[in-house]
């Protein structure tokens, strides 16, 4: 008898867990948080477009001369040195974790 409910309290764990990591990385990550802090970046995503962080410069991924991946999102960048800059001083181009200002 109690290892039944023992059983079943481990399922409910399982699928609590999975259905955290569905709302912290799946598409529930888009209502929580990320709508309001990083719309400008979301806005210009949806258009096939993104922004070089380092320089500015608008473009589209599939013209994009590098790339970087940091915790989770891709940036795009003009070229290979603005990639360079970006990933000696990611801070310095977006913002990371805690905003000081
Ligand atoms: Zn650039």
């Amino acid at each position: 008898m109690d290892t039944e409910s023992l059983k079943n309290l481990g399922w409910l764990l399982v699928w609590g867990a999975l259905f955290f990591v569905m709302m912290r990385y799946g598409c529930g990550a888009h209502m929580m948080g990320r709508h309001s802090k990083r719309q400008k970046h979301h806005n210009s995503a949806s258009n096939g477009e993104t922004k070089d962080p380092v320089c500015g410069m608008s473009l589209s991924p599939a013209k994009a001369a590098a790339a970087s991946a940091l915790k989770g999102n891709t940036y795009y960048f003009c070229s290979t040195s603005c990639r360079d800059k970006f990933e000696k001083a990611p801070g310095a181009y977006i913002t990371v974790a805690h905003e000081t200002h």
